[in-house]
């Protein structure tokens, strides 16, 4: 199965040296001089839990490793546009003393080597990555098997989930037996977000959290519709308004409520009080924004 992960990167370039020059001339359709390319570092994956509860043991993060060499890196669209990319000429297992993961082994990441040619095309890019701009690399792979913590068998076989804990063991996925690695993606972000675009983790965060309003909006539509039906039809039963809320989306909540509140408007005579209630869950008020 295919597998897709980010990691932070980092570390500036190394030295052009013979060896190197040697190891990038072995993948390169040309013989390249030290001055023509550009070396730096990435950190492609570790043997940490990640937010999905996966992580890569250290026999796959090997495995990894030798299937990363010769791979292409690509830049975000901008720079893909232009036929940028980079490669990796070396990767190596580095292991971070006295970290442990959450797994309990000591932490070790996969770090790749990699070149790119010192083009007028590419030198805004190196520029950047001198600059220490922040960097995400995210890469994707295959592995053949997924594992589950707890009991050792198929994680799509057995009853653990992941994420929870089992008599306060946590229950993760091992990613087993890597078959193929495609590609790792570089993605620059500018050290102060405020500066320059907003890309990857940070979007993904405010998308999420515009998501987490979006259900919080229609939560409470639901429940207000629930309400005004138990006033309005109180011989439905407050579990049916519930379920019937529970289905709908926002357009037939909201006419639903306009329903409701009409009906209440006609055999109330005091208004106020539902008139009142009415804007807290009308789709223009505050959280209306917030729906895309
Ligand atoms: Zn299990």
């Amino acid at each position: 199965m295919k597998i897709v992960k980010e990691a932070a990167a980092g570390g500036m370039g190394t030295a052009v040296d013979a060896q190197v020059l040697s190891q990038i001339n072995a993948l390169s359709r040309r013989t390249l001089q030290a001055e023509e390319v550009y070396t730096f570092c990435v950190r492609l994956c570790d043997n940490e839990v990640d937010r999905d509860y996966e992580r890569f043991p250290v026999e796959t993060l090997e495995e990894l490793s030798r299937l990363f060499v010769g791979k292409s890196g690509m830049f975000d669209h901008q720079w893909s546009a232009r036929g940028q990319a980079a490669r990796l000429y070396r990767t190596e297992l580095v292991r971070e003393e006295g970290l442990l993961t959450r797994a309990g082994d000591p932490y070790c990441y996969l770090k790749g080597y990699a070149y790119m040619l010192r083009t007028q095309a590419n030198r805004e890019l190196i520029e950047e990555i001198e600059g220490g701009i922040k960097k995400e690399v995210s890469i994707s792979c295959a592995v053949a098997r997924t594992v589950c913590s707890v009991c050792g068998e198929e994680a799509r076989g057995c009853a653990h989930v992941k994420g929870q804990e089992y008599g306060g063991k946590l229950c993760w996925s091992e990613l087993i037996g890597a078959t193929d690695a495609y590609e790792w993606s570089f993605v620059a972000v500018p050290a102060q977000p405020k500066a320059g675009v907003l890309k990857g983790l940070q979007q993904r965060e405010r998308l999420e959290q515009e998501a987490a309003l979006g259900r919080k909006y229609l939560e409470g539509l639901r429940w207000e519709v629930v309400r005004l039906g138990g006033l309005a039809e109180p011989e439905l039963g407050r579990d049916v308004c519930k379920s019937i809320a529970e289905k709908l989306g926002e357009t037939e909540l909201l006419a639903l409520k306009k329903n409701y509140e009409r009906r209440l408007s006609e055999r109330f005579p005091v208004k106020t009080q539902l008139e009142y209630a009415g804007p807290a869950g009308e789709g223009g008020g505050k959280d209306g924004a917030f729906l895309i």
